[in-house]
Protein backbone atom coordinates (compact mmCIF):
# COMPACT_ATOMS: atom_id res chain seq x y z
CA UNK A 1 0.00 0.00 0.00
CA UNK A 2 0.77 3.13 -1.00
CA UNK A 3 1.86 5.69 1.78
CA UNK A 4 -1.15 8.21 1.94
CA UNK A 5 -0.12 10.97 4.55
CA UNK A 6 -1.07 14.03 3.89
CA UNK A 7 1.82 16.09 2.18
CA UNK A 8 3.55 12.72 1.37
CA UNK A 9 5.76 12.97 -2.35
CA UNK A 10 5.16 9.70 -4.13
CA UNK A 11 7.94 8.91 -6.73
CA UNK A 12 7.50 6.27 -10.06
CA UNK A 13 6.91 2.85 -9.15
CA UNK A 14 9.96 0.68 -9.46
CA UNK A 15 10.51 -2.12 -11.87
CA UNK A 16 9.66 -4.98 -9.31
CA UNK A 17 6.39 -3.15 -8.04
CA UNK A 18 5.09 -2.97 -11.85
CA UNK A 19 6.22 -6.66 -12.25
CA UNK A 20 3.94 -7.40 -9.26
CA UNK A 21 1.02 -4.76 -10.22
CA UNK A 22 0.84 -6.15 -14.31
CA UNK A 23 1.66 -9.63 -13.64
CA UNK A 24 -1.46 -11.72 -15.65
CA UNK A 25 -4.17 -13.53 -13.97
CA UNK A 26 -2.52 -17.03 -14.87
CA UNK A 27 -3.94 -18.63 -11.32
CA UNK A 28 -7.57 -17.91 -12.05
CA UNK A 29 -9.81 -19.75 -14.07
CA UNK A 30 -10.54 -17.94 -17.19
CA UNK A 31 -14.39 -16.94 -16.46
CA UNK A 32 -12.76 -15.71 -12.87
CA UNK A 33 -10.55 -13.42 -15.24
CA UNK A 34 -13.41 -11.56 -16.77
CA UNK A 35 -14.71 -10.50 -13.49
CA UNK A 36 -11.59 -9.57 -12.23
CA UNK A 37 -11.07 -7.31 -15.06
CA UNK A 38 -14.84 -6.26 -14.47
CA UNK A 39 -14.13 -5.03 -11.10
CA UNK A 40 -10.80 -3.51 -11.82
CA UNK A 41 -12.78 -1.64 -14.58
CA UNK A 42 -14.96 -0.35 -12.12
CA UNK A 43 -13.13 0.96 -9.26
CA UNK A 44 -10.26 2.39 -11.21
CA UNK A 45 -12.34 4.26 -14.71
CA UNK A 46 -14.59 7.42 -13.69
CA UNK A 47 -17.25 6.74 -15.72
CA UNK A 48 -20.39 9.26 -16.09
CA UNK A 49 -23.60 8.23 -16.80
CA UNK A 50 -26.87 9.85 -18.49
CA UNK A 51 -29.30 10.52 -15.66
CA UNK A 52 -32.45 8.34 -17.21
CA UNK A 53 -29.81 5.77 -15.76
CA UNK A 54 -29.32 6.84 -12.91
CA UNK A 55 -32.74 8.44 -11.21
CA UNK A 56 -35.17 6.42 -9.95
CA UNK A 57 -38.90 7.04 -11.30
CA UNK A 58 -39.57 9.62 -8.23
CA UNK A 59 -36.89 11.25 -9.05
CA UNK A 60 -37.38 11.47 -12.87
CA UNK A 61 -41.73 12.88 -11.59
CA UNK A 62 -39.48 15.69 -9.29
CA UNK A 63 -37.40 16.76 -12.02
CA UNK A 64 -39.97 17.14 -14.79
CA UNK A 65 -41.95 19.13 -12.15
CA UNK A 66 -39.48 21.08 -11.65
CA UNK A 67 -38.63 21.69 -15.21
CA UNK A 68 -42.16 23.80 -15.30
CA UNK A 69 -41.62 25.42 -12.50
CA UNK A 70 -38.63 26.99 -13.98
CA UNK A 71 -40.79 27.30 -17.73
CA UNK A 72 -42.79 29.42 -15.65
CA UNK A 73 -40.47 31.52 -13.89
CA UNK A 74 -38.33 32.16 -17.70
CA UNK A 75 -41.77 33.46 -18.95
CA UNK A 76 -41.93 36.34 -16.22
CA UNK A 77 -37.98 36.93 -16.20
CA UNK A 78 -36.93 37.83 -19.95
CA UNK A 79 -34.90 40.88 -18.38
CA UNK A 80 -32.79 41.48 -15.21
CA UNK A 81 -35.54 43.66 -13.90
CA UNK A 82 -38.07 41.08 -14.49
CA UNK A 83 -35.84 38.10 -12.73
CA UNK A 84 -35.23 40.15 -9.54
CA UNK A 85 -39.24 41.65 -9.36
CA UNK A 86 -40.23 37.75 -9.99
CA UNK A 87 -37.60 36.13 -7.10
CA UNK A 88 -38.42 39.23 -4.91
CA UNK A 89 -41.54 37.74 -5.18
CA UNK A 90 -41.01 34.77 -4.78
CA UNK A 91 -38.82 35.66 -1.76
CA UNK A 92 -41.79 38.17 -0.03
CA UNK A 93 -44.27 34.61 -0.07
CA UNK A 94 -41.92 32.67 2.00
CA UNK A 95 -41.05 35.42 4.65
CA UNK A 96 -38.21 36.93 3.43
CA UNK A 97 -37.85 41.21 3.76
CA UNK A 98 -35.78 44.33 3.08
CA UNK A 99 -32.52 43.96 5.42
CA UNK A 100 -32.95 47.47 5.89
CA UNK A 101 -36.19 47.09 7.93
CA UNK A 102 -34.48 45.00 10.35
CA UNK A 103 -32.01 46.42 13.30
CA UNK A 104 -30.45 42.90 13.84
CA UNK A 105 -30.63 39.34 12.81
CA UNK A 106 -31.33 36.07 14.63
CA UNK A 107 -30.62 32.64 13.29
CA UNK A 108 -33.65 31.66 10.84
CA UNK A 109 -34.23 35.67 9.91
CA UNK A 110 -34.49 35.84 5.94
CA UNK A 111 -33.53 38.66 4.16
CA UNK A 112 -32.86 39.95 0.76
CA UNK A 113 -31.74 43.48 -0.35
CA UNK A 114 -32.40 44.93 -4.33
CA UNK A 115 -29.62 46.21 -6.04
CA UNK A 116 -31.17 48.87 -8.07
CA UNK A 117 -33.90 46.73 -8.97
CA UNK A 118 -31.32 44.71 -11.49
CA UNK A 119 -29.49 42.69 -9.20
CA UNK A 120 -30.42 40.76 -5.65
CA UNK A 121 -28.84 39.96 -2.81
CA UNK A 122 -31.06 37.50 0.11
CA UNK A 123 -29.44 35.48 2.67
CA UNK A 124 -30.77 33.35 5.40
CA UNK A 125 -29.37 33.36 8.93
CA UNK A 126 -27.36 30.52 10.21
CA UNK A 127 -26.58 29.21 13.85
CA UNK A 128 -23.27 29.67 13.44
CA UNK A 129 -21.20 33.43 14.14
CA UNK A 130 -20.86 35.40 11.00
CA UNK A 131 -17.23 35.10 11.17
CA UNK A 132 -17.35 31.30 10.72
CA UNK A 133 -18.35 32.83 6.60
CA UNK A 134 -21.51 31.93 4.28
CA UNK A 135 -22.29 29.77 1.88
CA UNK A 136 -23.29 31.62 -1.48
CA UNK A 137 -24.97 30.89 -4.44
CA UNK A 138 -24.11 33.54 -7.47
CA UNK A 139 -25.60 33.34 -10.59
CA UNK A 140 -26.54 36.33 -13.26
CA UNK A 141 -29.63 37.38 -14.80
CA UNK A 142 -29.13 39.45 -17.81
CA UNK A 143 -28.82 38.14 -20.99
CA UNK A 144 -27.83 38.87 -24.57
CA UNK A 145 -30.29 40.67 -26.26
CA UNK A 146 -30.42 43.84 -28.00
CA UNK A 147 -31.42 48.00 -26.76
CA UNK A 148 -32.91 50.38 -27.81
CA UNK A 149 -30.59 53.44 -28.42
CA UNK A 150 -30.77 56.56 -26.85
CA UNK A 151 -32.40 58.45 -29.99
CA UNK A 152 -34.09 55.02 -31.82
CA UNK A 153 -37.37 56.29 -33.41
CA UNK A 154 -37.09 56.90 -37.00
CA UNK A 155 -39.35 56.56 -40.38
CA UNK A 156 -38.37 55.31 -43.52
CA UNK A 157 -40.11 54.31 -47.04
CA UNK A 158 -43.19 54.83 -44.60
CA UNK A 159 -41.96 52.56 -41.99
CA UNK A 160 -41.40 52.86 -38.52
CA UNK A 161 -37.95 51.61 -37.03
CA UNK A 162 -36.04 51.53 -33.64
CA UNK A 163 -32.39 51.55 -33.64
CA UNK A 164 -30.59 49.02 -31.16
CA UNK A 165 -27.20 48.33 -29.84
CA UNK A 166 -27.08 44.78 -29.47
CA UNK A 167 -26.04 43.65 -25.94
CA UNK A 168 -23.65 40.33 -24.78
CA UNK A 169 -22.00 37.91 -27.20
CA UNK A 170 -24.35 37.71 -30.47
CA UNK A 171 -24.30 36.26 -33.53
CA UNK A 172 -26.43 39.26 -34.87
CA UNK A 173 -27.61 37.55 -37.79
CA UNK A 174 -29.77 34.94 -35.96
CA UNK A 175 -32.28 37.64 -34.76
CA UNK A 176 -33.42 38.60 -37.70
CA UNK A 177 -36.54 37.32 -39.76
CA UNK A 178 -37.81 36.10 -35.68
CA UNK A 179 -40.97 37.76 -34.09
CA UNK A 180 -39.45 39.68 -31.40
CA UNK A 181 -40.93 41.31 -27.86
CA UNK A 182 -40.08 44.37 -26.52
CA UNK A 183 -39.60 44.81 -22.66
CA UNK A 184 -38.33 47.76 -20.73
CA UNK A 185 -39.22 50.53 -18.10
CA UNK A 186 -39.20 54.33 -18.84
CA UNK A 187 -39.64 56.92 -16.22
CA UNK A 188 -42.28 59.37 -17.62
CA UNK A 189 -41.46 63.56 -17.55
CA UNK A 190 -43.84 63.90 -14.04
CA UNK A 191 -41.56 61.27 -12.19
CA UNK A 192 -43.74 58.14 -12.40
CA UNK A 193 -42.69 54.71 -14.25
CA UNK A 194 -44.14 52.29 -16.23
CA UNK A 195 -43.33 48.89 -16.95
CA UNK A 196 -43.52 47.51 -21.29
CA UNK A 197 -44.04 44.47 -22.23
CA UNK A 198 -45.37 43.55 -25.39
CA UNK A 199 -45.33 40.82 -27.67
CA UNK A 200 -45.59 37.21 -25.74
CA UNK A 201 -49.21 36.61 -25.25
CA UNK A 202 -50.67 35.28 -28.34
CA UNK A 203 -52.92 38.53 -29.04
CA UNK A 204 -49.91 40.89 -28.97
CA UNK A 205 -48.41 42.31 -31.86
CA UNK A 206 -44.88 41.32 -32.27
CA UNK A 207 -41.54 43.09 -33.84
CA UNK A 208 -39.10 41.90 -36.12
CA UNK A 209 -34.64 42.85 -37.45
CA UNK A 210 -35.20 42.39 -41.16
CA UNK A 211 -33.18 40.67 -43.48
CA UNK A 212 -32.84 40.88 -47.36
CA UNK A 213 -34.40 38.15 -49.30
CA UNK A 214 -32.15 35.65 -50.40
CA UNK A 215 -33.25 36.54 -54.27
CA UNK A 216 -31.47 39.45 -53.72
CA UNK A 217 -28.14 38.22 -51.78
CA UNK A 218 -25.59 37.49 -54.20
CA UNK A 219 -23.05 39.90 -52.28
CA UNK A 220 -24.90 39.19 -48.86
CA UNK A 221 -23.61 35.49 -49.15
CA UNK A 222 -20.68 36.05 -49.53
CA UNK A 223 -19.91 37.96 -46.54
CA UNK A 224 -18.42 36.40 -43.20
CA UNK A 225 -20.93 35.86 -40.67
CA UNK A 226 -19.78 38.62 -38.68
CA UNK A 227 -20.79 40.90 -41.65
CA UNK A 228 -23.63 39.36 -42.98
CA UNK A 229 -25.82 41.66 -40.68
CA UNK A 230 -24.16 44.62 -39.51
CA UNK A 231 -24.71 46.63 -36.23
CA UNK A 232 -26.69 49.20 -37.82
CA UNK A 233 -28.65 47.40 -40.01
CA UNK A 234 -30.37 45.70 -36.74
CA UNK A 235 -33.26 48.16 -36.95
CA UNK A 236 -37.04 46.88 -35.34
CA UNK A 237 -39.47 47.45 -37.40
CA UNK A 238 -42.46 48.33 -35.41
CA UNK A 239 -45.18 50.55 -37.56
CA UNK A 240 -46.35 51.67 -40.62
CA UNK A 241 -49.77 53.62 -40.23
CA UNK A 242 -49.49 57.90 -40.15
CA UNK A 243 -51.57 60.37 -38.78
CA UNK A 244 -54.01 61.31 -41.17
CA UNK A 245 -53.12 65.49 -40.87
CA UNK A 246 -51.37 65.84 -44.34
CA UNK A 247 -49.62 68.97 -42.90
CA UNK A 248 -48.01 66.78 -40.38
CA UNK A 249 -43.90 65.95 -41.60
CA UNK A 250 -43.24 62.80 -40.54
CA UNK A 251 -46.51 61.57 -40.33
CA UNK A 252 -45.43 57.63 -39.72
CA UNK A 253 -42.95 58.74 -36.75
CA UNK A 254 -45.59 60.87 -35.44
CA UNK A 255 -48.37 58.06 -35.63
CA UNK A 256 -46.34 56.27 -33.11
CA UNK A 257 -45.68 58.14 -30.90
CA UNK A 258 -49.19 59.18 -31.01
CA UNK A 259 -49.58 55.38 -29.81
CA UNK A 260 -46.79 55.91 -27.45
CA UNK A 261 -48.40 58.98 -24.89
CA UNK A 262 -51.59 57.76 -25.58
CA UNK A 263 -51.31 54.11 -24.18
CA UNK A 264 -48.00 54.47 -21.92
CA UNK A 265 -47.44 58.33 -20.99
CA UNK A 266 -44.17 58.48 -22.74
CA UNK A 267 -42.72 61.61 -24.95
CA UNK A 268 -39.64 60.37 -27.75
CA UNK A 269 -38.10 63.19 -24.60
CA UNK A 270 -39.04 59.80 -22.02
CA UNK A 271 -36.98 57.37 -24.04
CA UNK A 272 -34.02 58.64 -24.24
CA UNK A 273 -33.68 57.29 -20.66
CA UNK A 274 -35.64 54.61 -21.17
CA UNK A 275 -34.14 50.65 -20.86
CA UNK A 276 -36.26 49.24 -22.90
CA UNK A 277 -34.99 45.78 -24.60
CA UNK A 278 -35.62 43.69 -27.55
CA UNK A 279 -35.81 39.61 -26.89
CA UNK A 280 -37.59 36.87 -28.50
CA UNK A 281 -41.01 36.43 -28.76
CA UNK A 282 -42.90 33.17 -26.96
CA UNK A 283 -42.79 30.73 -24.35
CA UNK A 284 -40.61 28.32 -22.75
CA UNK A 285 -41.41 25.19 -24.73
CA UNK A 286 -40.27 21.55 -24.25
CA UNK A 287 -38.17 20.35 -27.38
CA UNK A 288 -38.34 16.43 -28.28
CA UNK A 289 -40.82 13.54 -28.84
CA UNK A 290 -39.98 12.42 -25.41
CA UNK A 291 -40.32 16.36 -23.47
CA UNK A 292 -36.19 15.49 -22.50
CA UNK A 293 -35.06 19.22 -23.32
CA UNK A 294 -36.55 22.73 -22.81
CA UNK A 295 -36.13 25.53 -25.75
CA UNK A 296 -36.56 28.94 -24.07
CA UNK A 297 -34.50 32.31 -24.36
CA UNK A 298 -32.36 33.53 -21.84
CA UNK A 299 -31.28 29.74 -20.20
CA UNK A 300 -27.94 32.02 -19.73
CA UNK A 301 -27.91 32.43 -17.18
CA UNK A 302 -31.59 32.01 -15.52
CA UNK A 303 -31.20 28.08 -16.03
CA UNK A 304 -28.82 28.59 -12.75
CA UNK A 305 -30.56 31.36 -11.07
CA UNK A 306 -33.88 29.88 -10.48
CA UNK A 307 -32.43 26.69 -8.88
CA UNK A 308 -30.03 28.79 -6.68
CA UNK A 309 -32.98 31.02 -5.90
CA UNK A 310 -35.43 28.07 -5.48
CA UNK A 311 -32.44 26.09 -3.01
CA UNK A 312 -31.72 29.67 -0.79
CA UNK A 313 -35.85 29.86 -0.43
CA UNK A 314 -36.18 26.59 0.66
CA UNK A 315 -34.04 26.90 4.19
CA UNK A 316 -35.62 27.62 7.07
CA UNK A 317 -32.62 26.68 9.36
CA UNK A 318 -29.05 26.00 8.84
CA UNK A 319 -25.36 25.81 10.12
CA UNK A 320 -24.00 28.59 8.32
CA UNK A 321 -25.45 31.30 7.00
CA UNK A 322 -26.50 30.93 3.24
CA UNK A 323 -26.60 33.77 0.79
CA UNK A 324 -27.93 33.84 -3.06
CA UNK A 325 -26.52 36.51 -5.07
CA UNK A 326 -27.84 37.40 -8.50
CA UNK A 327 -25.84 39.83 -10.65
CA UNK A 328 -26.40 42.24 -13.38
CA UNK A 329 -24.33 43.08 -16.45
CA UNK A 330 -22.22 39.60 -16.09
CA UNK A 331 -22.46 39.51 -19.91
CA UNK A 332 -20.34 42.41 -21.04
CA UNK A 333 -18.35 42.35 -18.31
CA UNK A 334 -19.78 42.37 -14.58
CA UNK A 335 -18.88 46.78 -14.11
CA UNK A 336 -21.19 49.16 -12.83
CA UNK A 337 -22.80 49.45 -9.48
CA UNK A 338 -25.39 46.77 -10.82
CA UNK A 339 -22.32 44.04 -11.90
CA UNK A 340 -20.73 41.71 -10.01
CA UNK A 341 -17.80 44.04 -9.30
CA UNK A 342 -20.03 46.26 -7.57
CA UNK A 343 -19.16 47.26 -4.05
CA UNK A 344 -23.12 47.03 -3.45
CA UNK A 345 -22.78 43.00 -3.16
CA UNK A 346 -20.48 42.96 -0.82
CA UNK A 347 -21.92 45.95 1.46
CA UNK A 348 -25.53 43.23 1.84
CA UNK A 349 -22.55 41.03 3.42
CA UNK A 350 -21.06 43.35 5.56
CA UNK A 351 -24.45 44.28 6.87
CA UNK A 352 -25.48 40.48 7.27
CA UNK A 353 -22.39 40.35 8.74
CA UNK A 354 -22.64 43.76 11.17
CA UNK A 355 -26.59 42.81 11.99
CA UNK A 356 -25.95 39.31 13.59
CA UNK A 357 -22.63 40.19 15.07
CA UNK A 358 -23.94 42.79 16.74
CA UNK A 359 -21.62 45.59 15.37
CA UNK A 360 -19.55 46.21 11.95
CA UNK A 361 -15.64 45.32 12.50
CA UNK A 362 -13.54 45.03 9.41
CA UNK A 363 -10.71 42.57 10.24
CA UNK A 364 -13.72 40.05 11.47
CA UNK A 365 -15.92 40.54 8.13
CA UNK A 366 -12.37 40.02 5.83
CA UNK A 367 -12.20 36.94 7.65
CA UNK A 368 -15.68 36.05 6.97
CA UNK A 369 -15.31 36.48 3.23
CA UNK A 370 -12.20 34.08 3.78
CA UNK A 371 -14.40 31.25 5.42
CA UNK A 372 -16.76 31.81 2.82
CA UNK A 373 -17.65 29.22 0.08
CA UNK A 374 -19.27 29.66 -3.04
CA UNK A 375 -20.52 28.53 -6.26
CA UNK A 376 -20.10 30.67 -9.28
CA UNK A 377 -23.51 29.53 -10.52
CA UNK A 378 -22.89 29.45 -14.70
CA UNK A 379 -23.98 27.71 -17.45
CA UNK A 380 -21.55 25.52 -19.36
CA UNK A 381 -21.28 24.19 -23.38
CA UNK A 382 -23.14 20.99 -23.40
CA UNK A 383 -21.46 18.57 -25.88
CA UNK A 384 -22.90 19.14 -29.31
CA UNK A 385 -21.82 16.08 -32.06
CA UNK A 386 -22.69 18.92 -35.05
CA UNK A 387 -19.95 20.32 -33.73
CA UNK A 388 -17.41 17.88 -32.50
CA UNK A 389 -14.29 19.83 -34.17
CA UNK A 390 -14.61 22.70 -31.73
CA UNK A 391 -15.00 20.62 -28.48
CA UNK A 392 -12.60 17.90 -26.61
CA UNK A 393 -15.38 15.63 -26.01
CA UNK A 394 -13.29 14.06 -22.84
CA UNK A 395 -13.14 17.19 -21.22
CA UNK A 396 -16.82 18.64 -22.12
CA UNK A 397 -19.57 18.62 -20.26
CA UNK A 398 -22.47 16.08 -21.83
CA UNK A 399 -26.49 16.50 -22.03
CA UNK A 400 -28.34 14.66 -19.45
CA UNK A 401 -25.15 14.28 -17.50
CA UNK A 402 -25.71 16.23 -14.41
CA UNK A 403 -24.03 19.88 -13.49
CA UNK A 404 -20.75 20.23 -14.54
CA UNK A 405 -18.14 21.49 -12.13
CA UNK A 406 -15.85 23.77 -14.32
CA UNK A 407 -12.80 23.96 -12.45
CA UNK A 408 -11.31 27.04 -14.78
CA UNK A 409 -12.81 29.11 -17.40
CA UNK A 410 -10.94 31.71 -19.44
CA UNK A 411 -9.38 31.67 -22.82
CA UNK A 412 -5.99 31.20 -24.07
CA UNK A 413 -3.43 29.71 -21.93
CA UNK A 414 -6.68 30.25 -18.91
CA UNK A 415 -6.14 34.03 -19.57
CA UNK A 416 -8.37 35.09 -17.46
CA UNK A 417 -9.10 32.48 -15.75
CA UNK A 418 -10.33 31.87 -12.08
CA UNK A 419 -9.39 28.47 -11.07
CA UNK A 420 -10.54 26.59 -8.28
CA UNK A 421 -7.93 25.53 -5.64
CA UNK A 422 -7.72 21.59 -5.46
CA UNK A 423 -8.50 21.45 -2.08
CA UNK A 424 -12.15 23.55 -2.43
CA UNK A 425 -12.94 21.25 -5.45
CA UNK A 426 -12.52 17.70 -4.00
CA UNK A 427 -14.47 19.00 -0.52
CA UNK A 428 -17.14 19.87 -3.21
CA UNK A 429 -16.96 16.76 -5.05
CA UNK A 430 -16.68 14.59 -1.83
CA UNK A 431 -19.63 16.77 -0.57
CA UNK A 432 -21.94 15.91 -3.98
CA UNK A 433 -20.50 12.01 -3.80
CA UNK A 434 -21.51 11.75 0.08
CA UNK A 435 -25.16 12.69 -1.03
CA UNK A 436 -25.10 10.73 -4.42
CA UNK A 437 -25.76 13.58 -5.87
CA UNK A 438 -24.57 13.43 -10.11
CA UNK A 439 -22.22 15.65 -11.73
CA UNK A 440 -19.84 15.67 -14.21
CA UNK A 441 -16.91 17.64 -15.34
CA UNK A 442 -16.03 19.96 -18.52
CA UNK A 443 -14.07 22.78 -19.82
CA UNK A 444 -15.27 25.40 -22.19
CA UNK A 445 -14.35 23.73 -25.73
CA UNK A 446 -11.20 22.98 -27.20
CA UNK A 447 -8.39 24.59 -26.51
CA UNK A 448 -7.60 28.03 -28.13
CA UNK A 449 -10.81 27.56 -29.56
CA UNK A 450 -12.31 30.65 -27.93
CA UNK A 451 -13.06 30.88 -24.56
CA UNK A 452 -15.14 32.82 -21.19
CA UNK A 453 -15.67 33.97 -17.57
CA UNK A 454 -18.08 34.11 -15.28
CA UNK A 455 -18.32 36.24 -12.06
CA UNK A 456 -16.48 33.79 -9.99
CA UNK A 457 -12.70 35.49 -10.27
CA UNK A 458 -14.70 39.12 -8.51
CA UNK A 459 -15.81 36.70 -5.80
CA UNK A 460 -12.45 35.14 -5.36
CA UNK A 461 -10.46 38.21 -5.57
CA UNK A 462 -11.72 38.73 -1.80
CA UNK A 463 -10.89 35.61 -0.83
CA UNK A 464 -13.76 33.81 -1.11
CA UNK A 465 -13.33 29.96 -2.14
CA UNK A 466 -15.64 29.48 -5.36
CA UNK A 467 -16.15 27.02 -7.71
CA UNK A 468 -17.69 27.65 -11.01
CA UNK A 469 -20.83 25.06 -11.31
CA UNK A 470 -23.69 25.02 -13.36
CA UNK A 471 -25.75 23.45 -16.60
CA UNK A 472 -24.98 22.26 -19.49
CA UNK A 473 -26.58 24.39 -22.73
CA UNK A 474 -26.49 24.27 -26.54
CA UNK A 475 -26.99 27.03 -28.56
CA UNK A 476 -25.69 29.77 -25.93
CA UNK A 477 -26.53 33.11 -26.75
CA UNK A 478 -28.95 32.48 -29.60
CA UNK A 479 -32.12 33.55 -29.54
CA UNK A 480 -33.38 30.04 -28.36
CA UNK A 481 -31.23 28.31 -26.29
CA UNK A 482 -31.43 24.45 -25.22
CA UNK A 483 -30.60 22.63 -21.76
CA UNK A 484 -31.66 19.55 -20.44
CA UNK A 485 -34.41 18.90 -17.57
CA UNK A 486 -32.43 16.19 -15.60
CA UNK A 487 -29.42 18.87 -15.65
CA UNK A 488 -31.54 21.67 -14.54
CA UNK A 489 -32.47 19.07 -11.63
CA UNK A 490 -29.00 17.73 -11.01
CA UNK A 491 -27.86 21.26 -10.38
CA UNK A 492 -30.63 22.09 -8.25
CA UNK A 493 -29.82 18.93 -6.28
CA UNK A 494 -26.15 19.59 -5.84
CA UNK A 495 -26.86 23.50 -5.07
CA UNK A 496 -29.11 22.73 -2.39
CA UNK A 497 -26.79 20.01 -0.98
CA UNK A 498 -23.79 22.59 -1.25
CA UNK A 499 -25.52 25.56 1.26
CA UNK A 500 -26.76 23.11 3.57
CA UNK A 501 -23.31 21.08 4.39
CA UNK A 502 -20.43 23.40 3.25
MN1 LIG B 1 -23.56 33.10 -18.21
MN1 LIG C 1 -23.39 34.27 -21.40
Amino acid sequence: MTNMDNNSIIGAPSQDELYQLFAPPTEVKPEEALSVGKELEKSLLNKYNNLFDVYSTAELQSAFTFAEDYKSFLDHAKTEREAVYTSIKLLNNLGFSDIRSKEQLLPGDKVYRSIHNKGLMAAVIGEDKAKAGFNILGAHVDSPRFDLKPNPIYEEAEMVFLKTHYYGGVKKYQWTAVPLALHGFAVRADGTSVKIAIGDDENDPVFMLTDLLIHLSKDQMTKTAAEVVTGEELNLLIGGRPVPHKDVSERFKVGFLMILKEKYGLSERDIVSAEIQVVPSDKARDLGFDRSFIAAYGHDDRVCAYPALRAVAAQEKSKRTVMLMLTDKEEVGSQGNTGAQSQEYETFMAEVYAKTEGGYDELGFLMALENSAMLSTDVVNGYDPNFASTMDIRNNSMMGHGVCLQKYTGSRGKSGASDANAEFLAKVVHLLDEYKIPWQTGELGKVDQGGGGTISQYAANRGIEVLDCGVPVLNMHAPQEIVHKLDLYATHQAYRCFIENM
